[in-house]
């Protein structure tokens, strides 16, 4: 049987994994390089799987096992992104024929414009938070889709009940990783459903507000005052998830 992993970690990129100072980020990545054994790296973001590969190629980038990309809607292998069927084919049920109805509900919405890029399994827009009609989320969600706005720019569609954290579960539980050794961290609104899990978490100090006030209250995540990849380190400590404490 594998050794399961000290430290599960399932962190967004933009602003969270990639956020603080470069000191800071060196500082993250060095320490998982060195216990890179004991560690099951998982990035859980909105972005797709070109855009991670070319981060991948930077020097020193810690590489991941498994990527939740997409805003949730891509499961896949972290090195050869070979799709986890079983997710996959889950995420795609629930898409069904998404893509045209979403853009058929939202062609012409004043304060919206599709994102480049051709995604799958979700429809992304950015919106402009003072043109906007405040309603169209939930007429997205009438239409039987999830929507999630954040950071006053991205406008996602999303299967019904498929987002970063139900994705997140699932891939868990199909790798069978410890729970209780997973630390979640985000920034950002459509992070809200990994600390929606019950799993530990950490929303780091450079996070929107609209966020903090998310989470504020739940017990199992961190509110920490340092940014990004430095917020992840002092959640490391704070949840006593540290894979490094009892090195020899
Ligand atoms: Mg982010």
């Amino acid at each position: 049987m594998v050794t399961p992993p000290k430290l599960v970690l399932a962190t967004d990129l933009d602003g969270t994994f990639l956020g603080g100072s470069e000191s800071q980020r060196r500082a993250l990545y060095d320490r998982l390089a060195t216990h890179r054994d004991r560690v099951h790296l998982i990035f859980v973001t909105g972005r797709d799987l070109p855009h991670i590969d070319q981060l991948c190629k930077a020097p020193g980038f810690p590489l991941p096992d498994h990527i939740v990309g997409d805003v949730g809607t891509t499961v896949v292998d972290g090195r050869s992104h070979q799709p986890v069927a079983a997710i996959q084919d889950w995420i795609a049920t629930c898409w069904a024929d998404g893509g045209p109805r979403a853009h058929a509900l939202l062609r012409d919405t004043p304060g919206l414009s599709p994102q480049p890029g051709t995604f799958a399994y979700r429809a992304s827009y950015y919106y402009e938070p003072d043109v906007l009609d405040p309603d169209v989320p939930e007429r997205v969600r009438r239409a039987g889709f999830d929507c999630i706005v954040s950071a006053d720019t991205f406008l996602d569609v999303l299967p019904p009940g498929v987002s970063k954290g139900p994705s997140l579960l699932r891939l868990l539980d199909h790798l069978g990783l410890p729970r209780d050794r997973v630390l979640v961290a985000g920034d950002t609104l459509n992070d809200l459903s990994l600390f929606q899990t019950g799993l530990r978490g950490v929303v780091v100090g450079n996070a929107e507000k609209a966020l903090r006030d998310a989470t504020e209250g739940l017990p199992h995540v961190h509110h920490s005052p340092a940014p990004g990849a430095a917020g992840i380190l002092d959640a490391l400590d704070h949840h006593d998830l540290a894979p490094w404490e009892d090195s020899p």
